[in-house]
């Protein structure tokens, strides 16, 4: 059994949280290859590591003096190291990074040495071999992932590796420059891991037990998910669910193994199981309900609309060219609504609305905005019937007024566009019916 074990920025951000990260990973024999973040938060309004790298180097670029921002970074690591009794110094590095902010090395390799100097200070403390993430990930000269010759560096430098720590974030483009994933990306490296060595299962350890049904902001402690498919978890994170990078689920998948998302505080509970299909019954009807505001409608109306062969693609149309990705489109006999996001429809807002008068002379366009869109998510919902029923009857107990509804065929998920200013009641009626009432 191999497990690849990867741990957030809040699991690895002190002494203390190191400590508790070797107890996880000597518990097991498995947990074989593991990816640390950069240390995180160490109370809710610290500083992440990676935030001060990339502060620090903004400062260094403008040719500025950048002594104290560096200082303050170089301290974190010595808490740590001096907190864990190691006997490791990192002025070599430390002299190295400060070169290279001089020498301009740019922002992405800035932010990668929080990644870098966390996994040599957690090689150490475990006694495991310390791997350079530019040594195994690869990215080609566009800055796109090159997934094929990471695959064949990393199977190659871990042949015969019993255990390694491998930062996570960064990794290396054609022309030896760092480059990072986006914010979040250690996530995608432990699936990369994961998939290299053919895990049984990718652990992610972070501050959370796991996936909730829904937003905790929003629902007072809600039940958390046991096990959710891939699938689920795309609709879910789509629409804001956000514990895991989108991108770190590609990996895994394409080979089978699950991700188990574990909280490094609480080792004991469960976490959430993401895998590609389950014979398991999920314990309510959905699986998970998420939402976010922020959506525009245009209604386009037409006499004799449906007669006009081309009519939707000549609309979509209009949105292409001007950049604007659509994310709904219900449509009745004479009308088709659009539905968009607003921060991306504004700008160009003119502009569309002259493309559609040119492309399509329509009766009337209504744009309608501050629409939120909720998605009640579930594997369970094609075989349950009456689960449109319950969501509808839900929302109109709580006066609720439904502006938009979309139910894919996969029956693995419905849309509800609200006003935002019921999106909050709306989710609280949806997650009572399913959840609290268990109906
Ligand atoms: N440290 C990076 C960030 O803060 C990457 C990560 O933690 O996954 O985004």
């Amino acid at each position: 059994m191999v497990k690849v074990v990867k741990f957030g920025g809040s699991s690895l951000a002190s002494a203390e949280q190191f400590r508790k990260v070797a107890d996880i990973i000597h518990a097991e024999d498995s947990r074989r290859f593991v990816v640390p973040s950069a240390p995180g938060k160490r109370f809710s309004d610290d500083t992440k590591v990676t935030d001060m790298l990339y502060t620090c180097y903004d400062i260094a670029a403008k040719g500025k003096g950048f002594d104290d921002k560096f200082n303050e970074i170089k301290k974190r690591y010595y808490e740590i190291i001096e907190g864990l009794g190691l006997d490791l110094s990192l002025e070599d590095d430390f002299e190295q990074i400060r070169n290279g902010f001089i020498g301009k090395a740019g922002r992405d390799f800035a932010a990668s040495r929080g990644e870098y100097l966390n996994g040599k200070v957690l090689a150490c403390y475990l006694g495991y071999e310390f791997i350079d993430a530019a040594e195994v990930i690869h990215f080609s000269d566009n800055g796109q992932f090159d997934a094929a010759l990471t695959d064949v560096a990393m199977k190659e430098r871990l042949n015969g590796v019993e255990r390694a720590v491998i930062p996570g974030f960064y990794g290396i483009m054609p022309n030896d420059t760092i480059k990072t994933f986006s914010r979040g990306g250690s996530d995608i490296t432990g699936s990369i891991v994961a998939a290299a060595v053919s895990a049984d299962l990718y652990e992610n350890w972070t501050d959370v037990s796991g996936f909730l049904i829904a937003d905790p902001r929003i629902i007072n402690n809600p039940a958390p998910i046991r096990t959710i498919t891939y699938k689920e978890l795309r609709e879910l994170s789509y629409m804001g669910a956000t514990v895991l990078h989108e991108d770190a689920i590609f990996p895994v998948r394409k080979v089978g193994i699950p991700i188990n998302i574990k909280n490094t505080n609480k080792p004991e509970d469960p976490g959430t199981m993401i895998v590609e299909s389950t014979s398991q019954k999920p314990e309510y009807t959905i699986t998970g309900i998420a939402g976010k505001k922020g959506f525009t409608v245009i209604n386009i109306e037409k006499e004799l609309m449906n007669a006009e062969l081309g009519f939707g693609r000549k609309v979509l149309e209009v949105f292409e060219k001007n950049g604007i990705n659509f994310e709904h489109m219900p449509s009745g006999i004479d009308t088709m609504s659009v539905i968009v996001s607003q921060a991306e429809f504004e700008p160009k807002e003119q502009e569309v609305l002259a493309g559609l008068h040119r492309n399509v002379k329509p009766d009337v366009i209504d744009i309608e905005t501050d629409l939120a869109l909720i998605a009640v998510v579930g594997r369970a919902m094609k075989s349950n019937r009456g689960t449109a029923g319950r969501i509808f009857a839900s929302l109109a107990h709580s006066n609720v007024n439904v502006k938009m509804i979309d139910q894919g065929s996969s029956e693995l998920n419905i849309i509800i566009g609200v006003s935002e200013a019921e999106f909050a009641p709306a989710l609280k009626a949806i997650y009572d019916i399913f959840v609290t009432a268990k109906l």
